[in-house]
């Protein structure tokens, strides 16, 4: 079988597996066709259950080796990895906004730089993992964390290298080694971690790819049993899918899903600062699962704030992700076209009316307008549901427990803002049931902190120690201070 690569605006990418350190094709592909203007990139490794089989294989040879060295010994590995994937910024940057549609601004400014701390930041900080021992007047407890095996990560679309860094780097740092199923839509910025993860050294079978749908090649993937962990983002439905595979085999599963995040504006707020926030809610056309896409506005500033929203957003450049000055780009597939037009025909028939877009953009076919749709009920589709495009609604409230009321009557979970005065918007902050919520600010992420949501906005947290907490087997070794000598008085 002769291997092929793609060329994506003149960068080579492998369209295949990367299982023991070796490209591996299969002679099963599907076609990837990019969200800028549907041409077809290429055809992509459609992964089977031999290829399953061999990343599992190869995952769990490569592990005890992997996970006999120090975290001192793992990180010059790591190190180098993410010095590999900063040699390789720019083609990351071409590649992603071809392929995910993510502007191109972005990836250099935001994305890359994340990515390469991603893997370097959890090298650092697994160095202080087994300095955790808990000492009483009994005994010391030596509490290890140990490498947990071979690890699932499973990402989404919407931002592939961010998310498969953000797992793959605490992950491997722990001692584990990892197998990636990457989006069907959007594959090519894994594959490129590969190329990194080579040119860093990385052992063979330590960093695995296996290429293919979610309902074929993932589904194969998570129901091994062989697996320690799966870490997967994405959406609800496969989330059940998923826990309901893994449960099968007690394999414990991190989910970080969707939401309908609540953007609370208060009227002791500063009404531009608040706008010029909100207008962000359309970057990545509205597919990003942390933005805060219902609007709660206090009534007496509600006319205002939506006629200063009216001007950030009128400003907004929707087209071409690899144009500098582009602010929103397209959406990633026909399918979520459609989707986000019923979306909104449906809640327009229903009585929302419309401040502005509604309708597909001419920039392309799979580009769509930044939407306001006011006069909305809370229970309606278009307030309870995931739309994940450039979608907002608006609701006012009269009082604090109002807005606290309609922030928390959604299934959802995951993140936040309010906007206010700063102790007011605290409080209101607090009294919100969510994974986090940003004050008077919007996207601040720090590696150390935690992230994840609650309700159907998923189960675990990721970032910092609660990354190294999920990756690892704890264990508490305990040695007694006195000679132990055996009584049945003891506890
Ligand atoms: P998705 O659930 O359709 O797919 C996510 C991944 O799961 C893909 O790689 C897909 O191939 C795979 N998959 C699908 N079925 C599977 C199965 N049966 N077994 C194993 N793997 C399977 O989600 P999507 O449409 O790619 O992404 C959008 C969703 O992701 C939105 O709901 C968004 O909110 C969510 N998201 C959440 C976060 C977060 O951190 N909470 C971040 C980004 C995106």
């Amino acid at each position: 079988m002769t291997l092929y690569l793609l060329d994506v605006a003149g960068v080579l990418v492998s369209p295949d597996h990367y299982i023991d350190g070796r490209r591996v094709a299969s002679e099963q592909c599907f076609e990837l066709r990019s969200p800028i203007d549907q041409c077809v990139m290429g055809h992509i490794s459609e992964g089977s259950a031999a290829d399953v089989e061999a990343a599992i294989v190869s995952a769990q040879r490569a592990f005890p080796a992997w996970a006999r060295l120090s975290a001192a010994q793992r990180k010059p590995y790591l190190d180098r990895f993410a010095q590999e994937i900063g040699k390789r910024a720019e083609a990351f940057c071409v590649v992603e906004s071809n392929d995910a549609g993510v502007l191109l601004s972005r990836m250099r400014h935001g994305v890359v730089p994340r990515a390469m701390q991603n893997i370097a930041w959890f090298a650092e900080h697994a160095l202080g993992l087994q300095e955790r021992d808990i000492d009483t007047e009994q005994a010391r407890h030596m509490v290890r964390h140990d490498p947990a095996g071979v690890v699932a990560v499973i990402t989404p679309w919407n931002a592939p290298l961010m998310l498969a860094t953000w797992k793959v780097g605490p992950a491997l740092a722990a001692g584990n080694t990892v197998i990636v199923k990457p989006p069907e839509w959007a594959p090519l910025t894994s594959s490129l971690l590969a190329d990194a993860a080579e040119a860093a050294g990385l052992p063979p079978g330590v960093f695995n790819i296996v290429q293919g749908s979610g309902a074929n090649t993932g589904a194969k993937l998570v129901s091994d049993p062989r697996l320690a962990r799966i870490s997967f983002t994405g959406s609800v439905p496969t989330a059940r899918r998923i826990a309901q595979a893994a449960g099968a085999n007690l394999v414990p599963c991190s989910l970080e899903l969707g939401g309908k995040s609540a953007f609370i504006v208060l009227a002791d707020a500063d009404l531009d600062n608040a706008a010029a926030t909100a207008a962000l809610m359309y970057r990545n056309a509205g597919q990003v699962c942390l933005a805060g896409t219902r609007l709660l506005v206090q009534r007496e500033v509600a006319n205002e704030f939506v006629e200063r929203l009216r001007g950030h957003v009128g400003k907004l450049r929707v087209g071409d992700p690899r144009e500098e000055a582009t602010e929103v780009g397209p959406i990633i597939h026909p399918r979520q076209v459609e989707r986000i037009k019923g979306y909104v025909e449906r809640a327009v028939a229903a009585g929302a009316e419309l401040q502005w877009g509604g309708r597909p953009h001419p920039a392309g076919a799979q580009y769509y307008e930044p939407t306001l749709l006011t006069n909305v009920h809370q229970d309606s589709e278009i307030v309870q549901n995931e739309v994940f495009g450039p979608v907002l609604t608006l609701q006012t409230f009269d009082s604090d427990d109002e807005a606290i009321a309609l922030a928390n009557g959604t299934d959802y979970g995951l993140g936040g803002v309010c906007y206010g005065e700063t102790a007011h918007a605290i409080a209101i902050a607090q009294a919100v049931r969510t994974g986090f919520i940003w004050v008077n600010s919007f996207g601040i992420r720090d590696l150390s902190a935690p992230f994840g949501g609650i309700k159907r906005s998923g189960i675990g947290r990721e970032g910092g120690d609660w990354s190294f907490e999920f990756f690892c087997d704890v264990k508490d070794v305990v040695v007694p201070k006195k000679p132990f000598r055996a009584s049945f008085s003891h506890r």
